[in-house]
């Protein structure tokens, strides 16, 4: 059975990775979009917004979001009003507030509910995962370091309150983190360094550690040139685990496998996506914004040089 599926909000997500990857995928027809500024997908009708969406589409079913985090909370509220199916970008939210009501709101209407964290479909982060159940782990290192004036040119949403800074990329780095390991990490320190001009950080360095005092080290940057880094390394009784590239490559203790696949994250969301809405279920991790959220509230703020475009 096809899934009817609208899309709010048409940027770089968007034309990057949920159309081309919708459009590879029979569970699902695209049969709207809400854009603001009237972006379109051949074939299929635009709206303004989503409730001009729903009223024009009567037989939409879902939609997924791939919007700012700014205003997801309302978006969310009003398609699962509308008693749709919602997938939703990372992070799932601005503050942790606020989405607090939106599983047992989506349980109330019997829709199914997934807050989607793409990096965690990375190749590399299950096998990670299967590996390290069975080691002792002695440290982690993480360092996503990344040049934000070439992944976010002119998202000017993400350097205001609630776009999350370098914590947008990070939120990555952080949720196959907290997907891989065996206990759950907790944040200890913090130190989130400011552009003297913007809202949100544009570096971060944090220590966390786990209940049997694991140290780990995770390092943000936004201010990378060269080569770009999205790596966890996990030092373990059995060697060096090393995922790297954001999950494309994996090394175990020296032997290294390239598992690149550049739509294999969202076709794993899809996925995922069309079995939650056949149970109506609901998957709502808030584990890695509850970390960024305790970045914010324990880390000490410095300012650094001004950020411009
Ligand atoms: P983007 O390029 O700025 O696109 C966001 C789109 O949302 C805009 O083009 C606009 O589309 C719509 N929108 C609605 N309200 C807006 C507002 N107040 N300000 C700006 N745009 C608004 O952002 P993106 O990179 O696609 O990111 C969107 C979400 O996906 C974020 O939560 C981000 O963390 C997540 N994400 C991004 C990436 C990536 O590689 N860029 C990867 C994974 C996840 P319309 O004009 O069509 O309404």
């Amino acid at each position: 059975m096809t899934i009817n599926i609208g899309i709010v909000g048409i940027g770089k997500i968007a034309r990057d990775q949920h159309i081309p990857v919708l459009a590879a995928n029979p569970a699902f027809a695209v049969v709207g979009v809400a854009s603001r500024s009237g972006q379109g997908i051949d074939g299929v009708p635009t709206f303004p917004d989503l409730d001009a969406l729903v009223a024009g589409v009567p037989d939409i079913e879902a939609v997924t979001i791939c919007s700012p985090p700014q205003d997801r909370h309302v978006t969310v509220r009003a398609a699962l009003g509308h008693g749709l199916h919602v997938m939703l970008e990372k992070p799932p939210g601005a503050s942790l507030s606020e989405i607090v009501d939106l599983p047992g709101l989506a349980a109330a209407k019997g829709v199914a509910l997934f807050a989607t964290y793409h990096s965690r479909e990375a190749p590399a982060v299950a096998p990670a995962k299967a590996w390290l159940a069975d080691r002792r782990i002695t440290s982690v290192r993480v360092r996503w370091k990344e040049n934000v004036r070439q992944w976010h040119p002119g998202q000017s949403w993400i350097w205001e309150p609630g776009g999350l800074g370098v914590f947008d990329p990070g939120i990555n780095a952080l949720s196959a983190l907290t997907a891989m390991l065996p206990t759950a990490p907790f944040i200890v320190d913090a130190e989130l360094s400011f552009p003297a001009n913007r809202a949100t950080p544009i570096a971060a360095r944090l220590t966390l550690t786990d209940v049997a005092g694991m140290p780990i080290r995770v390092e943000l940057d936004w201010r990378q040139v060269g080569d770009q880094l999205w790596e966890i390394a996990v030092d373990t009784d059995a060697g060096r685990l090393l995922l790297s590239g954001g999950g494309t490559a994996l090394d175990i203790a020296g032997a290294t496998t390239d598992l690149h696949d550049p739509h294999a994250e969202y076709a794993g969301l899809y996925r995922r996506f069309a079995d939650l809405v056949a149970t109506r279920a609901v998957d709502f991790d808030i584990a890695p914004i509850k970390l960024i959220a305790d970045a914010f509230m324990l880390g000490r703020r410095i300012e650094v040089e001004a950020f411009e475009e």
